[in-house]
């Protein structure tokens, strides 16, 4: 049985005051426990004040990129050391966002899996397909190229200590969500991909969807047998739509 995770991408927004209330709010309401894990992704200069308002909850914290250098003249990044100093549990790696507007090859995504790993924390590694290839019937083939990009860097063995999250670039901030049996069709294909290297490894990686999870949706994408929770873009900036998708993965929709 996987533990389900619900992680939040707050993108580039927020702000302290905001930040705060925000939290305050999704802490309350996420109650005291339970199997489902909940996670926030936030820009980097929030990290301090994830670890102020966090601390000692049930909400974990991660960052949304990583150098995959470990230091040096690389003005502008910050190592996966740096973030480890800061509680971050989680690092996104590969978000589409991160691989169409600033150029992250499979190659440079496979080498910041492997950073985050070094520093003992857990990436959670973005996949997905465009329109385009999607369209052309090549979802399974370019999400599998995803994928055997960071086995061949670190092996099939490391997605024990990884998520891996499915997100169509087609359904992210568009509205437009996949289907539950388009979501449920890809994360098998990428589970049984796993398998056929590491079979344990494969039945406990948690496979998350993202792309528009909002309230409404939320439990029936959930209730595939392959969808182990969601990443959560937009709603993840609201307390209530946030926690009502944690109430649908705790099957309480
Ligand atoms: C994301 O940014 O990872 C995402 C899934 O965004 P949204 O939920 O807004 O589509």
């Amino acid at each position: 049985m996987r533990n389900r995770l619900v992680a939040g991408n707050w993108k580039m927004h927020g702000g302290r005051a905001a930040n705060r209330a925000l939290l305050e709010a999704v802490v309350d309401g996420a109650g005291a426990g339970g199997p489902v894990q909940c996670a926030v992704c936030v820009p980097f200069p929030y990290l301090a004040q994830m670890a102020e308002l966090l601390s000692g909850t049930r909400i974990a914290w991660g960052a949304q990129d990583v150098s995959e250098h470990a230091s040096g003249a690389y003005t502008g990044e910050v190592s996966a050391a740096m973030l480890a100093e800061f509680g971050c549990r989680y690092v996104l790696v590969g978000h589409s966002e991160r691989r169409q507007l600033h150029g992250e090859t499979d190659a440079a995504v496979a080498a910041k899996f492997a950073a985050v790993q070094a520093s003992a924390m857990t990436p959670i590694l973005c996949v997905g397909e465009s329109l385009s290839e999607r369209d052309s019937g090549r979802s399974e083939a370019v999400v599998a190229r995803q994928l055997d990009a960071v086995i061949a860097g670190s092996g099939a063995e490391a997605f024990a200590n990884a998520v891996l999250a499915y997100e169509p670039v087609w359904a992210i901030g568009t509205g437009r969500n996949a289907t539950p049996e388009q979501a449920q069709a890809v994360h098998a294909c990428v589970r049984a991909r796993l398998a056929a290297k590491s079979a344990a490894t494969a039945q406990g990686l948690r496979i998350l969807y993202g792309g528009s999870v909002k309230p409404a949706n939320a439990a029936a994408i959930f209730a595939m047998p392959d969808v182990d929770g969601g990443l959560i873009g937009g709603a993840s900036l609201a307390a209530e739509d946030f926690l009502a998708i944690v109430r649908a993965a705790h099957g309480k929709g």
